[in-house]
């Protein structure tokens, strides 16, 4: 079995952001399923098994349903799985006292450190005053923390720290280009959400000049990946894709099971393209940004079929990223 080393458990989907640099393609729409005591348990004997020693928790926004983000990380703690750091956009932090209480109910669970989300996209959602109260919070309580990413603290201070920014006047503080050269300065993967940036700001080319036999090696690295609330192993950076967590990690991929999976590991694009084009694909005249592009292009048509594959999945992803200009 595969261990997995730097990976992540997503708790639930929904936050109250739906970035534009979102992987997963969070937002309030999302369902709202939180994790239960019985998936956090199995998910951290699975983590244990496989000789796992540490995970990040994530979203979504963990902290939308802080009983649920307690449940998690009692069961990692049983399991002797210790928690890295648990991400947050902050939203939830306007009153201290209310941020202090509950940051030292993580402090007994054995929680240590927190990453603090801050950057141009968050602020279209969060009030950067929400960021700095937290970062303040932690600081008095003794947590270790990061904030992804710092600069923008200093960047984003100049502006009202109160109110949250629209597109249109993130454009007039920051500049016209600022989506891109934020996603530029993130090394935004240019995957879920963040395919609507890359739609925008490179040429469209013609499909044939992605449709490559080379596979697609983020997918060859079980060791870095997140699990999900429903139990998907999800390979790191490829949203929309997902196998049972056990069948992942011990790599036993069927292609039956996992047809799309298994064409894009073994014959990447040029794979996807033949099996999606047997199904009634039909790439669009205008061409793509990008190879990551028009694969999920391909798997979009193909999660929209009856029955869509279990390598589909969560088939929210694709519900949310339906809303997207793309
Ligand atoms: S082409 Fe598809 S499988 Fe390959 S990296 Fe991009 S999204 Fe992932």
């Amino acid at each position: 079995m595969n261990t997995p080393l730097y990976s992540g458990v997503i708790i639930n989907y929904v936050c109250t952001a739906a970035c534009k640099h979102c992987i997963v393609a969070s937002s309030p729409d999302c369902p709202k399923d939180h994790i239960t005591e019985e998936m956090a348990e199995n998910i951290a004997k699975l983590l244990s098994e496989s000789g796992a020693y540490s995970v990040h928790i994530g979203g979504g926004e963990p902290f939308i349903n802080f009983s649920s983000l307690c449940t998690v990380i009692r069961a990692l703690s049983r399991n002797g799985i210790e928690v890295d750091y648990i991400e947050t956009n902050g939203f939830w932090c306007s009153d201290e006292k209310f941020v202090r209480d509950r940051l030292m109910k993580l402090k007994e669970l054995g929680v240590t450190t927190i990453m603090v989300s801050a950057d141009p996209f968050h602020l279209e959602y969060v009030p950067l005053v929400r960021p700095l109260i937290l970062c303040k919070m932690l600081r008095e309580c003794g947590f270790d923390f990061f904030v992804w990413k710092e600069r923008y603290l200093r960047q984003l201070s100049r502006l009202d720290i109160n109110k949250s920014y629209t597109e249109e006047e993130l454009k007039k503080e920051l500049g016209d280009d600022y989506v891109a050269a934020t996603a530029a300065e993130y090394g935004v993967g240019m995957n879920g959400r963040a395919l609507a940036i890359a739609d925008k700001i490179y040429p469209r080319r013609s499909y044939e000049e992605f449709v490559t036999s080379s596979p697609c090696s983020r997918l060859l690295v079980p060791h870095h990946c997140h699990i999900d609330l429903y139990g998907n192993g999800l390979p790191d950076g490829c949203p929309g894709l997902a196998m049972e967590m056990h069948d992942y990690l011990n790599e036993a991929l069927s292609k039956e099971k996992y047809p799309v999976f298994t064409a894009l590991v073994g014959g990447g694009t040029e794979a996807l393209f033949n099996y999606a084009t047997e199904k009634g694909f039909v790439p669009r005249a205008e061409g793509y940004p990008t190879r990551c592009s028009f694969c999920y292009a391909m798997r979009r048509y193909l999660a929209s079929l009856e029955n869509p594959t279990r390598d589909l999945s969560p088939i929210s992803f694709y519900h949310s990223m339906d809303k997207e200009d793309i």
